[in-house]
């Protein structure tokens, strides 16, 4: 019996909705300017690139995620390296450490 279209359909959108929030997936430093929020607007591949994009315009600011055109808050593993580049604990990480991070697909949510 052959398997029923419709849900192979299914799946293969599903695959495809995943695929194309991986492949377009981007950091973005923001920050808060007199009350305002800003966003850089750059296209940063790693977290720790869109860190030091950030770490200059002062003590609010933060690093988001945008998968396609949907921005998002980062995740528990991505705001960790966040932090530890904010904190300044990162052991033998280095700048690579963002870079790890994208090469895993992000959970589904
Ligand atoms: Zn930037």
């Amino acid at each position: 019996m052959s398997p029923d279209p419709i849900s192979v359909f299914a799946k293969i959108m599903v695959a495809l909705r995943l695929l194309y929030r991986l492949l377009n997936l981007h950091y973005e430093a923001a920050w808060t300017d007199s009350w305002s929020h800003r966003r850089c607007l750059h296209q940063h591949q790693t977290l720790i690139e869109a860190a030091k994009c950030a770490k200059p315009r002062g003590a609010g600011w933060y690093v988001f995620a945008v998968e396609g055109d949907t921005p998002r808050e980062l995740n528990e593993t991505e705001d960790r390296i966040v932090n530890e580049f904010r904190f300044g604990t990162v052991r033998g990480l280095g700048d690579n450490s963002g870079q790890n991070l994208r090469e895993k697909p992000p959970s589904p949510n």
